[in-house]
């Protein structure tokens, strides 16, 4: 295993993605903050280029490539919107990207990859494995793997977004988190233990998808069968072993919420905050409403992580 990133990464990140990245906005809601008895602070990654936080990640391990990098590429297998963020940044960085994406992906997320670019392979979900894809194009066309969160410069860019967050915010009680490989949480778990150590970190998962609870809770990384669950961010089959490290060092819990949980989310977030943010987004809000319940008067952070989504397809589910 590689080394696990610290906060010094996220800090260098930081540095790296300044300039390229959006410092997205941390919005409050009074109405949120009435319904949850609580402050509650957004982190809006909806907003950030290419719509998901998964930017930060991608741009922060593409421009630590060195020459011969640059040169051959890079391959990423992705449900989405590490895709994107993977074709955006070798767009700017002037690196060949090739995409490896699940059949069932989202029509705008397919779009998006190609628009910025990129190479794009499509694979069926459910019967192939993306990682043995990918492995086959990096041995044979000497391109680099990045995975969507199994790496330290992937996970050290994702903990910018709470970093910028806590810089706005101070201290926080509480940290809610989506979870899927880990990448986001982990970074997370690595900005709050610097920014404001007293926090209690927590990630949400979809009830379909616990693996991240056992795995959490068990102390060994649980493997599941891909999850049927309208949150498509996080139909993770595992956590990854460098998240999963930094994780069980860091994290409180991991809470599951129903998919009519996030739909609720998303009627409320477009409703009341008038944002767009995707099924896997409103995970955090989910949780953090049935932590506030019991826990009234806290300072409450939620990362909101993307805000892409196949609109035809959502109106027609509605
Ligand atoms: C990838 C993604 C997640 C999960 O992030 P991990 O780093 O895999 O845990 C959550 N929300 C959105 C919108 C995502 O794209």
């Amino acid at each position: 295993m590689a080394a696990l990133p610290t906060y010094d990464d996220v800090i260098a990140a930081a540095q790296r993605l300044a300039g390229h990245a959006h410092r997205t906005p941390v919005m409050t809601s009074r109405i949120a903050d009435q319904e949850c008895g609580a402050s509650v602070f957004f982190k809006c990654e909806n907003f950030q280029r290419t719509g998901s936080f998964k930017f930060r990640g991608a741009f922060n391990a593409l421009s630590q490539f060195d020459a011969r990098q640059r040169v051959a590429g890079v391959v990423a297998f992705s449900s989405g919107n590490h895709a994107q963020a993977i074709a955006l940044s070798a767009r700017i960085l002037d690196i060949p990207a090739t995409i490896v994406m699940p059949h069932d992906s989202p029509a705008p997320k397919l779009a998006a990859s190609r628009e910025y670019g990129a190479e794009v392979l499509i694979y069926d979900r459910y019967s192939e494995d993306r990682e043995a894809i990918g492995a086959r194009l990096a041995r044979e066309r000497g391109m680099t793997l990045i995975p969507p969160y199994d790496h330290p410069h992937v996970v050290a860019g994702q903990g910018t977004a709470a970093m910028e967050m806590l810089e706005e915010t101070g201290p926080l009680d509480a940290l809610f988190a989506p979870l899927g490989g880990g990448g986001l949480l982990s970074g997370t778990a690595l900005a709050a233990g610097a920014l404001s150590p007293g926090t209690r970190i927590f990630g949400v998962e979809p009830e379909a998808g616990n693996d991240g609870q056992r795995s959490l809770r068990s102390g060994a990384i649980v493997h599941i069968d891909t999850p049927t669950t309208i949150a498509d961010g996080v139909q993770t089959q595992h956590l990854g072993v460098i998240p999963f490290e930094i994780l069980r060092q860091r994290v409180t819990d991991v809470m599951t919420v129903t998919d009519a949980e996030l739909i609720e989310c998303m009627k409320f977030f477009a409703s009341r905050m008038k944002i767009f943010v995707e099924p896997t987004g409103c995970l955090g809000l989910a949780a953090a409403r049935d932590y506030a319940r019991t826990h009234p008067g806290q300072r409450i952070g939620v990362v909101i992580s993307g805000g892409n989504a196949d609109f035809a397809h959502l109106l027609k589910q509605a």
